[in-house]
């Protein structure tokens, strides 16, 4: 893609001026068609100053989501590795699908920059204005169907940790798989299998992160932040984006050679209401007890006066006393 071309011929001169001549014989592309792609680049929040006599001099990457900002960003061997990044999709997780059953390979990647019919768990509907990384990785993991509900639990990891190691900021896990801000939701996480999982195994692991549009693009009576919210600026989604698929793909690499304890600790240590007073809503039923942990599966384990009870994630959810139970 020449828009990419131009980018990369760019970014190899950091702060220095290429000339358009000298793009326009690299490239083998007329000064015109360089003038085009510099505006296009620059409408995705490039800063490119363009000068007569000098030429283009690339000041600072974009922020936004970019096909060739995003390669570069990342550090993986698998995940991302085959990517789609759309302006616009329905869900990030319906075109994941889609892709995974015309042989989409381990690894593949799909964005969006904005969804239209983002989905949440139970058929629940996810906000995705502009601004948000919505992601989806098809998965086909040396792993057993028992061992899906563990991605998940790999997923919401490997977020906390890339917002830990990017911006130093703290969230907290609130089980299975909601990302939390001072009890607001930041991030939220949707694992689907595929099909039958049997000789293939095909999860898709749908991420979407609030993070540089303001709360106000949601709707009121969402409990919501968004990282813009928390930081004050915009984050580089690119390097976001990457460093997610980074600490997502360290959590594979552990899941499949069954070292799961790790996991379950790390998340254990980052999850919210631990040792708590909880309810947990069935349908129409309500358990009420303490929160002790999550068994190896995942499973939420909850101390009821009736004994031990053990919830799997998909069916049920946690409210927290400290939340009034809401
Ligand atoms: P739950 O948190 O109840 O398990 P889900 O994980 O399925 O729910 O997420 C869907 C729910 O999250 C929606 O019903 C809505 O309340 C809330 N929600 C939707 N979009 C967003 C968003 N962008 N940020 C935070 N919360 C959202």
């Amino acid at each position: 893609m020449v828009r990419h071309d131009i980018l990369q011929l760019l970014a190899a001169h950091p702060q220095e001026y290429v000339s358009g001549e000298r793009i326009s014989q690299q490239l083998n592309v007329t000064r015109a068609a360089i003038w085009k792609q510099i505006k296009a680049l620059k409408a995705e929040g490039f800063e490119i100053e363009g000068q007569t006599k000098n030429g283009y001099r690339l000041l600072k990457m974009s922020h936004s989501l970019n096909e060739w900002a995003l390669e570069q960003a990342l550090t993986t061997t698998l995940l991302g590795r085959t990517l789609y990044l759309e302006d616009e999709l329905a869900s990030t997780n319906v075109r994941a699908k889609e892709l995974a059953h015309l042989g989409g390979v381990h690894g593949l990647t799909v964005l969006a920059k904005y969804q239209s019919g983002g989905q949440g768990r139970l058929q629940r509907q996810w906000e995705s204005p502009q601004g948000g990384l919505w992601m989806s990785v098809v998965l086909r993991p040396d792993l057993s169907l028992a061992d899906a509900s563990k991605l998940t639990l790999a997923a919401s990891v490997a977020i906390v940790d890339a917002l830990e190691e990017l911006f130093q900021v703290r969230i907290g896990i609130k089980w299975p798989n909601d990302l939390v801000y001072k009890g607001q939701k930041l991030a939220g996480i949707l694992g689907e299998v595929l099909g039958e999982w049997n000789a293939v195994q095909t999860l898709i692991l749908g991420m979407g992160v609030n993070a540089n549009f303001t709360r106000e693009c949601l709707s009121a009576p969402l409990n919501a932040t968004t990282l813009y919210e928390i930081l004050g600026y915009e984050v580089d989604l690119n390097l976001l984006a990457a460093t997610i698929l980074k600490y997502l793909e360290k959590e594979l690499i552990f899941l499949e050679k069954r070292a799961f304890e790790r996991l379950r600790l790390s998340w254990t240590e980052r999850a919210v209401g631990l040792g708590e007073e909880v309810r947990i809503l069935r349908g129409e039923q309500v358990f009420q007890g303490t929160f002790k942990g999550i068994s190896i599966d995942g499973a939420l384990l909850l101390e009821t006066e009736a004994g031990e009870k053990i919830f799997s994630a998909g069916e049920v959810q946690l409210r927290s006393k400290m939340s009034g139970y809401f």
